[in-house]
């Protein structure tokens, strides 16, 4: 069997079931296909009697991003990471945010590419990108090659995120946390109905599995995606911050994530700004510590405070994070007091000065609106090597950079409110296009950036 093309090759996690059949022990579905079906994911089926992987490799096209594209604050921030989504996924949420590739009925195959995990950390290594980010759709169901590619990473120095929905069995987290250094999780309720009837998944194995990580020694941040008439009640996010409390303690950093409006899920506004600075109030009052806000552009709503004498250790905009007072070790360079920020200095890097202004031959201009404070660049066409400059429209000063080695896609995000939007210039031939992004964590495929120019 083969999917787009692509020959399967054997899974991990399966036990037969009968003559014909399969059990796949990957999620909690359980799934049990016979000879020729897939699962439920449609990316894991069974094959001569074997469970088999159909995704092994299957990406879309990998982007350069930033760390705080996956709701990761307090490791190295600023950090350039490889971000990579592949296709497929173990559950069905009515309101997912990149549905195009998550849901395998509505992929369409010219996005997909396929790298092997040699290929992956060769691209981290020669772009000095220090971290691979496993993001998207959700990388569960690429499991083999999540576990594969993050254990040669690990052996050439380079860190890994895992951001995901957790519907995972606990033999499979078991592996992870021996290769994953960041867990970016998802927790969308803690009520078990809105998981069975927005998701088709259940909602106890996500709590296990949580706990599970909070249990272990791996850096982990947990995500709330406030969903207008789902689960944005005060009651619902009271029950959400007092789970949290209870199981994962009140220093790990909670992001209340703004929504927008996808797949099945149109007919509500993205989530207010008032209702996220409600549910922020809440979680404070409460005694969570640490509390951002995610897809949202708001001044001061996100910086990192001192605990010990309110200096800013890190101040945010969006995506974009700058050091502020705080030391190599993470300590408060005005107080002493520590900060539960990892390595805070190692993600920030100087962007070169270029020596002249001019602008090279080619160029795009992107202005920021209300539904995309960042881009993708997007090389469309040509493989040479090009000199970029990033001229953004307000006070942030003119940079130069090259186009990553083997990448055609990295990101651009607004800076501040005086930054009005970018212009990107070139000193070749190749051919650029630039895809609003709708929100962080969010791949834009080529009909969502035709629908949104
Ligand atoms: S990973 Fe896919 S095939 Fe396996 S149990 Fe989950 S949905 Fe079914």
């Amino acid at each position: 069997m083969r999917l787009h093309g692509y020959e399967s090759r054997p899974a991990m996690h399966w036990k037969p079931f009968s003559a014909d059949k399969v059990e796949c022990g990957l999620c909690p579905r359980h799934c049990r296909p016979n000879n020729g079906q897939m699962g439920y994911c449609g990316v894991r089926g069974a094959v001569n009697g074997a469970l088999h992987t159909f995704n092994h490799g299957l990406s879309l096209p990998v982007a350069e991003e930033y760390i705080e594209t996956e709701a990761v604050v307090h490791f190295s921030p600023g950090a350039r990471i490889l971000s990579l989504g592949n296709i497929g996924c173990m559950m069905t949420c009515v309101f997912c945010q990149n549905w195009e590739t998550s849901q395998i009925s509505h992929l369409d195959e010219r996005h997909i590419r396929r790298y092997t995990p040699q290929e992956i950390v060769n691209l981290c290594l020669e772009n000095g990108i220090t971290t691979i980010s496993w993001t998207y759709n959700d990388p569960v169901v690429w499991h083999e090659f999540v576990i594969e590619t993050s254990k040669l990473a690990q052996k050439s120095g380079l860190r890994t995120v895992y951001k995901s929905a957790f519907y995972i069995e606990e033999a499979p987290v078991d592996e992870l946390i021996e290769c994953i250094d960041i867990f970016s999780l998802s927790l969308k309720s803690v009520s078990d109905e809105f998981y069975r009837k927005s998701t088709n998944a259940r909602l106890a194995p996500i709590l296990s599995r949580i706990e599970q990580v909070a249990r272990s020694n791996r850096h982990l941040e947990i995500s709330y995606l406030m969903i207008p008439g789902l689960n944005d009640s005060r009651d619902d996010v009271r029950n959400m911050i007092t789970w949290v409390l209870a199981h994962l303690g009140d220093q790990v950093p909670l992001h209340l994530v703004a929504f927008h409006p996808a797949y099945k899920y149109t007919g509500v506004q993205r989530t207010e700004l008032g209702t996220l600075i409600e549910a922020r109030n809440m979680a404070s009052d409460m005694g969570i510590r640490h509390v951002y806000l995610g897809n949202t552009q708001q001044t001061g709503a996100n910086d990192t405070i001192c605990t010990g004498c309110g200096a800013t250790l890190v101040r945010r905009y969006g995506l974009i994070s700058r050091p502020e007072q705080i030391n190599e070790d993470g300590s408060c360079s005005n107080c002493g007091v520590q900060s539960p920020v990892k390595l805070p200095l190692a993600g920030f890097e100087q962007w070169q000065q270029p020596d002249s202004s001019a602008d090279f031959k080619q160029s795009l201009e992107f202005h920021w609106h209300s539904e995309a404070q960042s881009v993708h660049v997007v090389r469309t066409k040509g493989i040479a090597p090009d000199r970029l400059r990033l001229r953004p429209l307000g006070e942030h000063p003119l940079v130069e950079r090259s186009m990553p080695s083997g990448l055609d896609r990295f990101i651009v995000s607004r800076q501040s409110d005086n930054d009005r939007g970018v212009v990107i210039s070139w000193d070749s031939d190749n051919q650029y296009k630039i895809m609003p992004l709708l929100d962080r964590a969010h791949y834009p495929v080529a009909s969502i950036a035709a629908a949104t120019e």
